[in-house]
């Protein structure tokens, strides 16, 4: 198994205490549990930063953001440029109506009263349906204009953002690969580790790591817990120096061992 470079975790990059229990140099229990304690928690550690720069490496969450809004704000141009298109079109359309309808009036072809006064009542509809559709041609136009303002200055924006974001990328990248291969090299260590743990030790440290916010093990330091912190009665330092198995820390009930 290659060992893969120490990625300067929080906790100390334990590989080469666990090449020392590979090869078989450590052959006390509890200093085993102690050293899956470590693997446990780099690993920990190793999956909780995967999972934060799989979640980054679409981009960060307010690069996210300015590609939605920049989105947003084009759909909403969008459709008001539709908006004035089609009041325009109308506007045209009736413009048209009211031309062909004046024509028929000057024709001198209607001579009907009643008819001809219709045809001047339907100009006069049309022609204030049309003042009306200008209106709504100029407030779409002036819309579309405050919209492709915003939109140009979110663009510029995002695209200050992407640039940027380009450069921190390939480090992104890098750096996921490299958890990766952590993560398997971990997991393999784990398990090689495990294979030299007596099953019932095993289980003891599986359900003590639940239940004690993840340290099932504590070393002996200066007669003293090294998770608790607290003074460790004679007799209990005696018990743990001569190596006894399963001897606990009176205090917070975890594992000790004495390095
Ligand atoms: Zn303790």
């Amino acid at each position: 198994m290659q060992t893969p470079e120490c990625y300067n975790l929080d906790a100390g990059c334990p590989l080469p205490l666990h090449t020392k229990a590979l090869r078989g140099e450590i052959v006390d229990q509890k200093e085993l549990l102690f050293r899956l304690q470590e693997i446990d928690i780099t690993w920990d550690k190793v999956r909780q930063r995967l999972v934060k720069l799989q979640k980054f490496s679409g981009g960060s969450p307010s690069l996210l953001k300015a590609r939605e809004q920049v989105a947003a704000t084009e759909a909403e141009l969008h459709h008001w440029r539709g908006e004035q298109n089609d009041a325009e079109l109308e506007a045209q359309a009736l413009s048209q109506r009211i031309k062909d309808t004046e024509d028929r009036l000057m024709s001198g072809q209607v001579q009907n009263p009643k008819e001809l006064q219709s045809l001047q009542a339907s100009v006069e509809a049309m022609r204030r349906q049309r003042v009306s559709v200008e209106d709504r041609s100029v407030e779409a136009l002036m819309k579309a204009e405050e919209l492709a303002a915003r939109l140009q200055e979110q663009q510029e924006k995002l695209d200050r953002m992407e640039t940027e974001w380009e450069s921190k990328q390939a480090a992104i990248e890098e750096e996921l690969e490299k958890r990766k291969q952590e993560y398997v090299y971990l997991k393999q260590l784990r398990a090689q580790v495990v294979a030299a743990i007596d099953a019932d030790m095993l289980e003891q440290y599986e359900y003590l790591r639940q239940r004690k916010n993840g340290i099932a093990v504590a070393q002996l330091q200066e007669d003293a817990c090294s998770a608790c912190f607290m003074q460790v009665p004679t007799s209990v330092v005696s018990a743990v120096r001569r190596g006894e198995d399963l001897t606990y820390c009176p205090s917070c009930g975890r594992l000790l061992f004495s390095p």
